[in-house]
C-alpha cells in the first residue's frame, strides 16, 4: 500500500514540549506502516520553537516545516498545514500531545473501513481547570442547539480528513474559520473515533482568553443566523404584547378607569418592538451578504456515475 499519511501541526511558542512531541508523534506514525509527512507551522512563535523545527527537519526528511511572518492564529496555521499538505489522508493535530498521537491509528482504521472523516471524541478531559471544562461543556451544547448542521459535541479539531475532502476543504477560503463546523457543513460519511483528552505535556495553553473567546463567536456566528432570528422574534413580541397593552388600556379606560400615562408607556413599547423588528430585517440582508462573501460552494458532490 502506497498511500500516504500527512500530520499537519501548528505550534506556536511550544519550545518546551516540542522534542517529546515529535518523539511520541514519529514512533505512532512509524507503527502505522503508511509513508508519512509530518508539516508543522510555526505560527509566529516568539520562543526557541523555530530552530527546534529547524533540526528536527534537518535530521528527519519526512519533516516540512513552515514559518508565519506573526501570529496568525491556530485555524490559519491548520489552514497552511492542509493547504501544503501532499497524503491521501489529512490528519489536524494539537502540538502539546492533549491529542495523543496513538489515537491517529485509530482514525487510519475508521479511514480504511470507509469513513471519510474520523474526528475525535473527547470521552474525558484530563488536566483542564473545572471552569474550561463547564464553559466547554456549555459551549458544545448551546452550539450544537444554534447550528443549522448537526455538529458533533465535545470534538475539536483533531481529526483525520480523506483527500477528497481535504480537497473539498482547500477551497473554504473564509477568513473567520471554523475548522471543526465546516467539517461538519461539509457532510461526508464522518465517524466519531473516542478518546481521553490528556493534560498538556509542558507548557500552558496558548489560547488566550480573547483567541478562545473570538474562536467561539466564529462557531456560532458563522454557522447559524438564530442570534438573527431571535432578534426579530423579540420584536415581534415586544410589538403585540404593546398593542395588546394598549387594546386592555383602551376596555379599561372606559369602564374602570386606567390612568392616562399607560398610553405613553404602550406607545414607546410599541415603538421599541418595531425598531427591533427592523433591526432583525437589516440582519437577514446582513446574513444574505454574510453568506455571498463567505464564497462556499453551493452544493459539495461526493461521487459521480459516468
Ligand atoms: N496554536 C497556534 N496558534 C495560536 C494558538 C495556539 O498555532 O495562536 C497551537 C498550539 O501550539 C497548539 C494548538 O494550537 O499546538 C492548540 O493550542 P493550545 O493547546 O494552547 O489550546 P488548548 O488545548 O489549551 O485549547
Ligand atoms: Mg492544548
Amino acid at each position: 500500500m502506497d498511500k500516504k499519511l500527512s500530520l499537519v501541526v501548528p505550534v506556536f511558542n511550544e519550545q518546551e514540549v516540542m522534542p517529546e512531541s515529535f518523539r511520541r508523534t514519529r514512533d505512532a506514525m512509524e507503527t502505522i506502516g503508511y509513508p508519512y509527512e509530518i508539516i508543522y507551522i510555526d505560527d509566529g512563535s516568539r520562543d526557541g520553537t523555530w530552530d527546534i523545527l529547524c533540526q528536527i527537519a534537518a535530521e528527519n526528511p519526512q519533516v516540512t516545516a513552515l514559518r508565519f511572518s506573526r501570529n496568525f492564529g491556530h485555524q490559519p496555521a491548520v489552514t497552511a498545514g492542509m493547504d501544503a499538505a501532499e497524503g491521501d489522508a489529512v490528519i489536524i493535530m494539537d502540538a502539546d500531545l492533549q491529542d495523543p498521537p496513538e489515537v491517529i491509528a485509530d482514525m487510519v482504521k475508521a479511514w480504511e473501513q470507509g469513513a471519510d472523516i474520523a474526528y475525535g471524541k473527547r470521552l474525558k478531559r484530563h488536566g483542564e481547570t473545572v471552569m474550561k471544562k463547564l464553559t466547554a461543556w456549555c459551549y458544545y451544547r448551546l452550539l450544537s442547539a444554534m447550528s443549522a448542521y448537526p455538529i458533533p459535541l465535545d470534538t475539536g479539531d483533531f481529526r483525520l480528513l480523506d483527500k477528497a475532502v481535504a480537497d473539498r476543504f482547500r477551497e473554504l477560503r473564509e477568513h473567520n474559520r471554523f475548522l471543526r463546523g465546516m467539517s461538519a457543513w461539509m457532510g461526508y460519511n464522518a465517524v466519531p473515533v473516542e478518546y481521553v483528552r490528556h493534560e498538556r505535556a509542558a507548557g500552558k495553553t496558548k489560547y488566550s482568553l480573547k483567541k478562545m473567546l473570538k474562536l467561539a463567536a466564529d462557531g456560532i456566528f458563522g454557522f447559524s443566523s438564530k442570534p438573527l432570528s431571535m432578534i426579530t422574534y423579540v420584536g415581534a413580541g415586544v410589538l403585540v404584547a404593546a398593542l395588546a397593552g394598549i387594546v386592555i388600556t383602551t376596555a379599561c379606560a372606559a369602564t374602570v378607569g386606567a390612568a392616562g400615562w399607560l398610553w405613553g408607556l404602550w406607545i414607546l413599547a410599541a415603538l421599541d418592538g418595531m425598531i427591533l423588528l427592523c433591526m432583525g430585517v437589516q440582519g437577514e440582508y446582513m446574513q444574505r451578504i454574510y453568506d455571498e462573501v463567505q464564497g462556499r460552494p453551493l452544493y459539495v458532490v461526493k461521487e459521480r456515475i459516468n
